[in-house]
């Protein structure tokens, strides 16, 4: 489970005011992380071995997901 606080604490610390379309501060966090999968250049199907986990934020106003590396976060 993502800790919420600490996703909007450290999207504060780099400057991230809000919605980086609309600009609205109504981001809600996901609680789960989300897999961001590669690509197998052969078969056009996903390689399950590489790939990153990402947090997920999204604008309650205009629907604007944003992926944030789980690792570089501090969440894995
Ligand atoms: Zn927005």
């Amino acid at each position: 489970m993502v800790d919420a606080q600490a996703v909007r604490a450290w999207i504060e610390s780099k400057g991230i005011k809000g919605c980086g379309l609309c600009g609205s501060a109504e981001l809600q966090v996901s609680k789960d992380l989300y897999a961001l999968v590669c690509i197998n250049r052969t078969t056009g199907g996903p390689d399950l071995k590489r790939g990153s986990r990402v947090a997920r934020i999204r604008c309650g106003h205009c629907g604007h997901v944003m992926l944030f590396h789980a690792r570089q976060m501090g969440l894995e």
